[in-house]
C-alpha cells in the first residue's frame, strides 16, 4: 500500500478532544468518545458500552509469614461479554485501584474485538506489592483471591491471565485453586500457565512478538530500514525485554532500556541477551554496566526511530509529549500515552501504534491456549507463531485501512473498528429484558 506519511495521521479528532485530567479511565473514555462521535453511535448503545457489566471488590485476609493477619483488596471488572467469555489479566501492584482496573477491562474488550477473538473484556488484580511479599504470602493471596472469585471465573465465563506483577506461577495457583473447588482439573479457566500445566508454546513471548511485528511493519510503511534503526524500550519485564530481544534479532539497535531502577543508554547498542541475563540474576537492571545511566524522562526523550513504552500507564503525557523525538511509538504497555498527549504527538508527526493493537499478541496466544486446553490437543511453537503473525497482520491492516477511511490516527481507527464491531454484535443480540 502506498500511503504517504500524512495519511497516517488524521486531522479531525483533535477538534473533538476535550481537556481532561490525565488518568487511564479518562484517557480511555476520551478516545471512546471521539470514536463514538465519528461512528454516530446511538446514545443507548454508547451508555451500554461505556459502563462495565459487573464489578467485584473482595477483601483478602492473609496470614503473613510473621503470623500477623493482613487484609488486601482484590478486584475483578467484567467490562463486557457480548463477544464471548470475558478475558483479561490479573495485576498485582501497590497503587492499583478500581479506576485503573475499569480502564484496563475496557481496553481488553476493544483489543479482542480488533483481533477477531471471540472474547469480551475484563481485568482484575490485588492491591499489593509483590516485590515485598514472600512466595508463600503471594500463594495465599492468589488462592484466597481465586476462592473469592469462584462465581466469577470459569472457562465459559471469565478467564484470567498474567499482567504486571503476576506470572506463570500465579496462573498455576489460580488453576489449581479453581480446580480444587470444582473437584476436577480445569486448565482452560486461566491462560499464561506453565506449558507443563496446559500452557501454550509461545505464550510467554507472544506480546513482545506482536510488538516486534507491528514495529517492523510500521518501519516498513515509513521507509525505515529496521537494520539501520535505533530503538528505545521502557520497562524490562515480560513485554519490554522480549520486544527488545526480538527487535534486536531483526537487526535493530537497542540504544536505550529501562526498568523501575532507571534508564540505561548506549549509542552503540545494548547487548540485550546480556541485559536479560543480568535482570534475571539480579531481579532488576540495577547496577547494569552495559549502558550509561539516565532518568526515565531522559530515556523517553531520546532521539530514536521506535520508542516502546512497555512499563505502565501515563508515561507520555501532556507534559512531556512535545519532547518525544521518536518517529514511531509502539505501545507495549496498556495506556502508556494519555489522551492529552495524543494531539501533541499527532502534531509532531509521530506514528503511534496504539496499545489495543500493539500489545494484542498476548491475548491472541491466550486465546490459542484456551482453544488448545478445551480441545486437549497442543500445537507446535511454529504453528502458534504463524497463526499469531497472521492475526496480527490482519488486525494491523484493518486498523490501517480504517484510519485511511476516516482520516484519523491509528488509535482512533482502532477504537472505531472495535466499538463498531461490539455495537453491531449488541444490536444483533438485542437487549434482554
Ligand atoms: P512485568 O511486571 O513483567 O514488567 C514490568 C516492567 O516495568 C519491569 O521491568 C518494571 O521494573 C518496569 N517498571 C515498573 N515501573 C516502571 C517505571 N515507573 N518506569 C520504568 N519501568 C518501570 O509486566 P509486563 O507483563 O511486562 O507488563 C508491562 C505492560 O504491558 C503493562 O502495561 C501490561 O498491562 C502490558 N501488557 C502485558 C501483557 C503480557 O502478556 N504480559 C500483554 C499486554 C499488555
Amino acid at each position: 500500500m502506498a500511503h504517504n506519511h500524512s495519511e497516517l495521521h488524521g486531522n479531525n479528532e483533535s477538534v473533538l478532544l476535550k481537556k481532561t485530567e490525565e488518568n487511564p479511565f479518562e484517557s480511555m473514555m476520551q478516545r471512546f468518545d471521539i470514536a463514538a462521535d465519528i461512528l454516530k453511535l446511538d446514545k443507548g448503545v454508547y451508555d451500554y458500552l461505556k459502563t462495565p457489566a459487573r464489578q467485584y471488590i473482595v477483601s483478602i485476609p492473609i496470614q503473613m509469614d510473621n503470623g500477623q493477619v493482613e487484609v488486601f483488596e482484590g478486584y475483578r471488572v467484567i467490562h463486557n461479554d457480548i463477544l464471548g467469555p470475558s478475558k483479561g489479566g490479573i495485576r498485582y501492584s501497590p497503587d492499583l485501584d478500581l479506576t485503573e482496573v475499569k480502564a484496563l477491562a475496557a481496553w481488553m474488550t476493544w483489543k479482542c474485538a480488533i483481533l477477531n477473538i471471540p472474547f469480551g473484556g475484563a481485568k482484575g488484580g490485588v492491591k499489593c506489592d509483590p516485590t515485598k511479599l514472600t512466595k508463600g504470602e503471594l500463594e495465599r493471596i492468589t488462592r484466597r483471591y481465586t476462592a473469592s472469585m469462584m462465581d466469577v471465573f470459569g472457562e465459559e465465563k471469565d478467564i484470567p491471565a498474567p499482567d504486571m506483577g503476576t506470572n506463570e506461577q500465579t496462573m498455576a495457583w489460580i488453576m489449581d485453586t479453581y480446580s480444587m473447588h470444582i473437584r476436577h482439573t480445569e486448565t482452560a479457566v486461566v491462560t499464561g500457565k506453565p506449558i507443563i500445566l496446559g500452557g501454550s508454546e509461545g505464550r510467554k513471548e507472544a506480546t513482545g512478538r506482536g510488538v516486534m511485528q507491528v514495529s517492523v511493519t510500521a518501519m516498513n510503511k515509513l521507509g525505515i530500514d529496521p537494520t539501520k534503526s535505533n530503538v528505545v524500550v521502557q520497562g524490562f519485564g515480560n513485554v519490554g525485554s522480549i520486544s527488545a530481544k526480538l527487535l534486536a534479532e531483526q537487526g535493530c539497535k537497542i540504544i536505550g532500556i529501562s526498568d523501575v531502577t532507571g534508564g540505561y543508554y548506549n549509542k552503540n547498542g545494548i547487548d540485550i541477551n546480556n541485559a536479560i541475563e543480568y535482570a534475571e540474576k539480579n531481579k532488576t537492571l540495577n547496577g547494569f554496566t552495559g549502558g550509561d545511566k539516565l532518568t526515565q524522562e531522559e530515556l523517553l526523550e531520546l532521539e530514536c526511530d521506535v520508542l516502546i513504552p512497555a512499563a505502565k500507564e501515563d508515561q507520555i503525557t501532556g507534559k512531556n509529549a512535545s519532547k518525544i523525538k521518536a518517529k514511531i511509538i509502539t505501545e507495549g504497555a496498556n495506556g502508556p500515552t494519555t489522551a492529552l498527549a495524543d494531539p501533541i504527538l499527532k502534531e509532531k508527526g509521530i506514528l503511534v501504534i496504539p496499545d489495543i493493537l500493539a500489545n494484542a499478541g498476548g491475548v491472541t496466544v491466550s486465546y490459542f491456549e484456551w482453544v488448545q486446553d478445551r480441545v486437549g490437543y497442543y500445537w507446535t511453537l511454529d504453528r502458534v507463531n504463524r497463526r499469531l503473525q497472521r492475526m496480527m497482520r490482519i488486525a494491523f491492516d484493518s486498523v490501517f485501512e480504517t484510519s485511511v477511511k476516516y482520516n484519523v490516527t491509528l488509535r482512533i481507527a482502532a477504537y472505531i473498528l472495535a466499538i463498531d464491531k461490539v455495537a453491531k454484535s449488541l444490536k444483533l443480540r438485542g437487549i434482554y429484558a
